[in-house]
């Protein structure tokens, strides 16, 4: 199984290799990585060295994140370009929403030019893209990716009325589930729409959850509840959702068996 979107560079992991070595040794073979800004991509592509064939990095620009400006941006986008070889995608890039200055249009506007920027960078290196376009921005980050001709992206942790989702589906992109599968009943709702050959599975750790996995720290090691959950959902068996997912992922990322 692959997690496909981890933060293993977070604080609160503060030495990564013991939720690796769990990661490992529950089946998950494989953790993407991706960065929120300069600092965290410097800190993952150094995981990828660390662990090569087990964490793959992401280099990105967090939508959310207002303290980081234009000189950052330009670092990152550098830093994708430089280190194309040692990174999976372009991620995690997107569209603010909870944020502070996602209401300020002026900073919403910007938002959307600068994911065109990632968007185009992705598409010219030939790098998927790892989304964080929730609600409202899904539409409007499908839209600015479709333009920039990317052709592999995830819309990670998707929450999105049906018809974007849909349309998402259409233009064939990724979708991916988190934990909240196995207790929420939007997302239990999307498990049940996606086609098999378009989902793929994240913890998004450490982000908490709630339901079964209240007051413990995420680990990719949960991504087997995951499958577990999508599975009992779709009626198919543990190993069939386990497969798919970890396909999906594959193809996505370009990660070798
Ligand atoms: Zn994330």
């Amino acid at each position: 199984m692959i997690d496909s979107h981890v933060h293993l560079d977070a604080d609160q992991y503060p030495d990564p290799s013991g939720a690796i070595k769990r990661a490992l040794e529950a089946g998950v073979t494989a953790m993407v990585a991706p960065g929120v800004g300069p600092a965290s991509n410097r800190r993952v592509i150094e995981l990828g060295r660390r662990y090569p064939g087990v964490v793959y990095p992401a280099v990105g620009f967090h939508p959310e994140d207002f303290e980081h400006g234009e000189h950052d941006v330009l670092e990152a986008l550098e830093t994708i370009a430089r280190e194309r070889d040692s990174i999976c995608a372009v991620g995690e890039v997107g569209l603010p929403w909870y944020g502070t200055g996602a209401a300020d249009a002026a900073a919403r506007d910007a938002a959307k030019l600068r994911l065109a920027r990632f968007a185009k960078l992705a598409a010219a290196m030939d790098l998927p893209l790892i989304l964080h376009a929730p609600h409202g921005c899904a539409g409007e980050a499908l839209a600015i990716i479709v333009e920039a001709k990317v052709t592999r992206a995830v819309f990670h942790w998707h929450k999105s009325d049906e018809q974007t989702t849909r349309a998402i589906l259409n233009a064939g992109y990724f979708i991916s589930l988190t934990p909240e599968v196995a207790y929420r009943e939007r997302d239990r709702d999307l498990a049940r729409m996606i086609p098999a050959d378009r989902m793929i599975v994240e913890t998004d750790g450490p982000w908490p959850y709630g339901g079964q996995f209240a007051g413990r720290l995420t680990e990719p090691a949960m991504i087997k509840d995951v499958v577990a959950a999508i599975a009992h959902l779709r009626c198919a068996t543990f190993d069939e959702i386990a497969e798919s997912t970890t396909a999906n992922a594959r193809a996505l990322f370009g990660i070798k068996e």
